[in-house]
C-alpha cells in the first residue's frame, strides 16, 4: 500500500524572553521543532515548551480563535498563535515576541488591564429604559437589516491585536484604543440600545476618538473580520451629528 505523503519538516522557532519583574535582560531562545502543514505557531511554542524549556511563558486557552488569549507578534505582525499556521508564513525562522503596546508580564505574556479598563469604561452592554424587556417579559426584536448594522462588531473577542497594531496606542498611553472605540460603535448602532449620548460623551475627550488618525492598521490584523477603523469613522459621523 502506498504511504501517505508527509509534509513533515523542521522549523526554527525563536522566542523572545524577558521577565521585567525580575529585572533580567531581554534575550531570544531558539528551538528546532518538527512541524507539519497544519502545525500552528501555538503548537510549535507548546512543543518547544514541553520538550525544550518548560519555563517559556505563553498564555492560551481555546486553541480555536475564540478566547483571544494567544495574541503575539509573529514575524513582526500581531496575530493569534492558534490561528496562524507555520506553513502560511514566509518560510525560514519563525520569530515570536510579545504584543506591542501592552506591558510585558513574562516572555510572550502581556497585561490586559488597560484594554479591559477601556472596554469597561464604554459600558459594553445594552442600556435600555424598557423595564419589561429587562425582566424578560417580552422580546426586543430587530429586523435583519438592523442586525446587519452592528453584527460584525459583536464578533470582537478582545484579543487586543488591533490595539497592538495601532500607532496612536504607541504614542498616547491613555488613548482608548480601536478595540473599545469599535465597541462604542457596536452599541450605538444597535437599535435596542439607548445609551448613545452617554457613550459618545465618554469618548469625546483628548484621549478619545479624535486621537484616531485613521491609520487603518487595526482592521488589517483583526482575526474575526471586525473593521474597527470603519466603526471609528462611522462613530465620528454620530459625534458630528451626521447620523
Ligand atoms: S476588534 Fe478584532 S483585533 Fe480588535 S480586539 Fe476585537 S477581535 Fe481582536
Amino acid at each position: 500500500m502506498a504511504g501517505v505523503p508527509s509534509s513533515k519538516t523542521t522549523t526554527r522557532l525563536k522566542i523572545k524572553r524577558s521577565n521585567p519583574a525580575a529585572g533580567g535582560a531581554e534575550s531570544y531562545s531558539e528551538f528546532d521543532v518538527d512541524t507539519e502543514a497544519w502545525t500552528t505557531v501555538l503548537d510549535a511554542i507548546l512543543a518547544a515548551k514541553n520538550y525544550g524549556d518548560h519555563s517559556v511563558g505563553v498564555r492560551y486557552s481555546c486553541r480555536q480563535a475564540t478566547c483571544g488569549s494567544c495574541g503575539m507578534m509573529i514575524n513582526g505582525k500581531p496575530r493569534l498563535a492558534c490561528f496562524t499556521k507555520i506553513s502560511e508564513l514566509d518560510g525560514g525562522t519563525v520569530t515570536v515576541e510579545p504584543m506591542k503596546n501592552f506591558p510585558i508580564v513574562r516572555d510572550l505574556v502581556v497585561g490586559f488591564d488597560r484594554l479591559f479598563r477601556s472596554h469597561h469604561r464604554i459600558k459594553p452592554y445594552i442600556i435600555s429604559d424598557e423595564a419589561d424587556i429587562e425582566e424578560g417579559v417580552r422580546e426586543n426584536r430587530q429586523t435583519p437589516e438592523e442586525l446587519e448594522k452592528y453584527i460584525q462588531f459583536a464578533g470582537c473577542i478582545k484579543c487586543g491585536l488591533c490595539n497592538s497594531a495601532c500607532p496612536t496606542m504607541a504614542t498616547d498611553s491613555q488613548f482608548a484604543g480601536p478595540q473599545s472605540l469599535a465597541q462604542v460603535y457596536r452599541y450605538v448602532a444597535d437599535t435596542r440600545d439607548k445609551g448613545k449620548d452617554e457613550r459618545l460623551k465618554i469618548i469625546d475627550d483628548s484621549h478619545g476618538i479624535w486621537r484616531c488618525h485613521y491609520a487603518g492598521s487595526c482592521s488589517k490584523v483583526c482575526p474575526k473580520g471586525v473593521d474597527p477603523a470603519m466603526g471609528i469613522q462611522l462613530l465620528k459621523g454620530h459625534m458630528l451629528g451626521f447620523r
